[in-house]
């Protein structure tokens, strides 16, 4: 699956949105996305929508319909303080980081095709019951909702479906390595690597 430039329209709402998407890693998870089987895939950790602009247009076009879900306060690393703090998103009566406005209007147009949850994956795990085609983690980067996220998640993915993790880096000095072993304990656990791209493993469930 080589990755292509996106399509001319996405490519201009992803580069406008904010977010934690490289270029390069975008394309390859747009490609793996539309490489996909159709059905229901769920994104975790929507911040501003930049990766499921990616993910929504691909839904489209294979005819999936996308979750994504995020509690819109996030996570340690963008709170005040911290290195990807974004002063601009503080709601100002709560205190609190709050990107729910921004990734309003990306949700409005992706609203043939893409569902938002806003909650924490903790509570919406405790109802999801839906097979997956595709499982987008990108959420907390703590070991203990890293993996959390995988254990409640992960069980739904179809046999051939598609398992994305983002920010793997196996070498500390890049950077925290739950992503890293969460994609080590999905290899353990059915699942096989089918590419790599920069800190994007792809994985399909056998
Ligand atoms: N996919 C995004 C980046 C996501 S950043 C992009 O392409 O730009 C990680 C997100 O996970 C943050 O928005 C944060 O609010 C969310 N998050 C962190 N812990 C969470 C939890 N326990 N439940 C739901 N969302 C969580
Ligand atoms: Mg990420």
């Amino acid at each position: 699956m080589l990755p292509a430039p996106l399509p001319l329209q996405v490519a201009a709402a992803v580069a406008r949105t904010k977010g934690f998407m490289p270029e390069a890693e975008g394309e390859a998870l747009h490609a793996h996305a539309m490489s996909s089987l159709p059905g229901t895939w769920l994104e975790i950790g929507t911040y501003c929508g930049k990766s499921t602009l990616i993910l929504g247009d691909a839904a489209r076009r294979v005819g999936s319909s996308l979750v994504t879900v995020d509690h819109h306060h996030g996570s340690e690393e963008n709170q005040p303080g911290w290195e990807w703090h974004d002063t601009s998103m503080v709601d100002p009566q709560s205190g609190m980081l709050d990107t729910l406005p921004t990734f309003r209007p990306v949700l409005d147009s992706l609203s043939d095709v893409c569902s938002a949850v806003v909650g924490s994956t903790e509570v919406v795990a405790r109802w999801w019951a839906s097979p997956l085609a595709l499982l987008f983690l990108d959420g907390n980067h703590t070991e203990e909702t890293a993996q959390h996220d995988y254990a409640a998640f992960a069980p739904f993915v179809v046999p051939g479906g598609t398992l994305l993790v983002h920010d793997v880096f196996p070498d500390p000095a890049d950077g925290g390595q739950a992503p890293w072993h969460v994609v080590q304990r999905a290899l353990s656990e059915g699942f096989v690597e089918i590419a790599r791209h920069g800190s994007l493993r792809v994985l399909r469930r056998t």
